[in-house]
């Protein structure tokens, strides 16, 4: 069993399945939401007695909730390496509300700016840019990876007028991990700054913004605490200071400014500029109680634990007959432990009820908000002439409509086990050996 498991709330729940029994449950839907830390829910638990409002109040309370807000702050930049003399932590909801708002503060409204965002973008880091610049995506190879030649192509073609490079972490479709230090020193010399999505990574590998002056300096991260075993509710993003200072912040109101007249304002500098209203005290101490956790273990330890579970399904799921698998295989390349697949003749929203209903097993099907990464990897498999045909092998009328494309995918957290795997690829193997029986009992559904 995973050392792990005793730190996270729920692994051990019971849920029930399509015949009625009930089983424990097995999440392997990490990259969408984590369950959180016991620590992280004790942080709020412990606190509430002292719990007031922040940056408003005289009072003990208000004053040490402050604190411990400010505080915290300056966990989470150290947990990415933050530059503080250089840059802020901005509290947010979530990643997309931290992209959101960095693509309103880089706006150009002549357009004439570049964004170069990739093909394998999560829609959060592809459609805050397209209302407010001209975006253009970066291309990935025949195993799905990113192209840095076409980086590099793509710099040159727009001269010296790409501002920002926004690239993810890692993917949440085939956990993919980018070479971002070596994507920011290349963007660098075109003297265009980097933006990562740590939505992925930042839960499962160690990322060191590194200090301003260096080349490989990361301009702008954001991430979710929901991904990395806090409660929702809480983003971050974090960039340079000086992004932040002039002119209006996207939202006004409470807390963003230092004089209001009925004709002048005189807002506050960032991060309080940035964080309209109340802010969310206790979402921010378990983030940071959940940091401190992930900390403690050590993200290393996680990152191999991770890739050794990530490493053990591939090596059963090579052999499942039939199962197709759309990223590559090599575990000396960089990833995190995220694998998508389908299952010949059988559609992934039919794999991922059967998984739920006969065994508890919790996977996500379908395009994990990252469309077009999606369709090329589906195109691409075809190339390979490996493909899946998934919903066209239905031999009858289909009641209910799936031909959506598609896949089926399992992404790792750190209280998964191996005995987890053993029960999925087991499913797996039942699922293709019962195929047509299954196919009629889940499309009644
Ligand atoms: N980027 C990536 C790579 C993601 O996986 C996700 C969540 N699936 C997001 C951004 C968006 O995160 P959130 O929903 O917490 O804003």
């Amino acid at each position: 069993r995973s050392a792990f498991r005793e730190l996270v709330v729920g692994v051990d729940a019971k849920v029930p399945l399509h015949n009625g029994n009930w089983v424990t449950s097995i999440n392997m839907d990490n990259a969408a939401t984590t369950p959180p830390f016991v620590q992280a829910l004790q942080e709020i638990i412990q606190f509430a007695p002292m719990y007031s409002s922040v940056h408003r109040g005289a009072g003990y309370k208000s004053r040490l909730s402050t604190e411990l807000y400010e505080n915290s702050r300056l966990a989470i930049a150290n947990f990415v390496k933050a530059d503080l003399n250089h840059d802020t932590v901005i509290f947010l909801r979530n990643t997309t509300e931290a992209i959101n708002k960095l693509s309103y503060r880089l706006c150009d409204d002549t357009k004439k700016s570049v964004i170069l965002s990739t093909c394998m973008e999560h829609h959060s880091n592809d459609l805050p840019w397209r209302n407010k610049h001209h975006v253009d995506y970066i291309e990935i190879d025949n195993d799905g990876r990113l192209c840095l030649d076409d980086l590099v192509n793509k710099l040159k073609k727009y001269k010296r007028s790409v501002k920002l490079v926004a690239v993810t972490g890692a993917s949440n479709v085939t956990g993919y991990v980018n070479p971002i230090y070596e994507i920011a020193e290349i963007a660098h010399q075109y003297n265009a700054k980097i933006f990562v999505d740590g939505a992925q990574l930042v839960p499962h590998a160690q990322i060191d913004m590194k200090p301003f002056n260096s080349p490989r300096h990361i301009d702008y991260l954001a991430f979710s605490g929901h991904k990395m075993y806090a409660p929702f509710g809480t983003g971050v993003l974090i960039g340079p200071k000086e992004t932040f200072m002039n002119g209006a912040p996207e939202y006004t109101g409470g807390g963003t400014v230092r004089t209001v007249t009925h004709t002048n304002v005189v807002w506050d500098d960032p991060p309080n500029k940035e964080e309209a209203g109340t802010p969310n005290l206790m979402g921010v101490l378990s983030l940071q109680a959940a940091v401190k956790t992930l900390s403690m273990i050590g993200m290393q330890n996680i990152s191999n634990y991770e890739l050794g579970l990530w490493k053990n399904t591939i090596d059963n799921f090579k052999n499942i007959p039939g199962l197709q698998l759309y990223s590559d295989t090599n575990p000396d390349k960089p990833r995190i432990g995220i694998i998508s697949f389908n299952l010949e003749g059988i559609h992934h929203t039919l794999v991922a009820d059967i998984l739920a209903g006969e065994t508890g097993i919790a996977v996500r099907s379908g395009c994990f908000c990252a469309q077009p990464y999606v369709r090329e990897l589906l195109k691409i498999s075809e190339k390979k002439e490996s493909c899946i045909r998934e919903h066209r092998t239905h031999s009858r009328p289909l009641s209910r409509p799936l031909n959506r494309p598609g896949m089926i995918r399992v992404s790792f957290g750190l209280y998964n086990d191996f005995d987890e795997i053993s029960v999925l690829v087991q499913a797996l193997h039942h699922i293709v050996n019962n195929k047509e029986r299954y196919i009629q009992k889940y499309m009644a559904i």
